[in-house]
């Protein structure tokens, strides 16, 4: 893990559950980046606090206000990212907020299709967008060959659930038609990305972190999820360890396994 070296990093929806434990394992990386923005929608909330403990412990650490939802915060987080950058790009931007409220074929409603979707899509588009031009410069600014994390690099938390193959295996289980449809739309947005930054060398990869014990994951009341939050984030930085252009609009797993779309 010592070759993986990035020298910034954002990841939204950072204030607890999987998107916590990425800034935590950033921070206790042996060669941390010189700035890792943790960005959430109420900084100054008492479900910020565990990460301002975190944040008041690491000067790298850089606590942004981000709602998905709402590109004036998203233009607003981009600027300050800039500023604190002084120059440099970002180089990794992990989109990793996202919600999974109860939906069903029966009960999904306008309301709560669109406002799925606002979070899990529209949310990584503008985020990606807002801060493009420093990913950008990221790339430009590097001396490395081909396409990985430490270059520069767009990781969309996605799930399998979002995989259309897949749902066959998971629909009995996890019904959740917002959260489902959202994500497929996501990957559709890697896929997308993928094809429009290539020619800029930024790599575009959509990861499933498994089934994880956070709060989005604890959805049904007997049964617990298979990953701890260590586990699932441990393979993930593991994974982006290893993203190469192969992973380029790909879905993989936590595991390292390609998922099918
Ligand atoms: P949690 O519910 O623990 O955390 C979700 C995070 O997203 C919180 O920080 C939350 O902030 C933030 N968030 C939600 N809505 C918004 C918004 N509109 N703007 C900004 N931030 C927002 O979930 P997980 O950690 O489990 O999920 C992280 C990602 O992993 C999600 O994209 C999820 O779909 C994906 N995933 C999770 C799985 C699991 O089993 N847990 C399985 C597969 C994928 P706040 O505290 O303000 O609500």
């Amino acid at each position: 893990m010592a070759a993986f070296h990035v020298r910034s990093v954002l990841v939204t929806g950072s204030n607890r559950g999987i998107g916590l434990e990425l800034i935590k394992r950033f921070i206790g990386k042996p060669n941390p980046p010189e700035v890792i923005f943790a960005t959430c929608r109420d900084p100054e909330g008492a479900r910020a606090q565990e990460l301002k403990n975190v944040a008041s412990k690491h000067p790298n650490v850089v606590i942004l206000q981000l709602e998905a939802t709402d590109s004036a915060s998203i233009k607003s987080a981009a600027k300050k990212a800039e500023a604190r950058l002084g120059g440099t790009g970002l180089s990794l931007l992990i989109n990793n907020a996202g919600v999974m409220p109860p939906s069903t074929l029966e009960s999904a409603s306008p309301e709560d299709m669109l406002s799925v979707y606002n979070t899990n899509v529209v949310g990584p588009l503008l985020v990606t967008q807002a801060f493009l031009p420093l990913l950008k410069k990221a790339a430009q600014g590097s001396n490395q060959k081909g396409m990985s994390c430490s270059k520069a690099a767009i990781v969309n938390i996605s799930t399998v659930l979002g995989s259309i193959e897949k749902t066959p295996e998971t629909f009995s289980f996890v019904p959740v038609v917002s959260y489902r449809c959202s994500k497929a739309a996501l990957n559709m947005l890697t896929k997308c990305q993928s094809m429009a930054y290539k020619q800029d060398g930024i790599l575009c990869t959509a990861l499933h972190p498994g089934w994880v014990r956070t709060e989005l994951g604890h959805f049904h009341p007997n049964v617990q999820a298979d990953l701890t939050v260590d586990e699932s984030v441990s393979g993930l930085m593991m994974v982006m360890c290893d993203l190469s252009e192969k992973h380029h609009g790909v879905l993989v797993s936590w595991e390292g396994n390609t998922l099918p779309w």
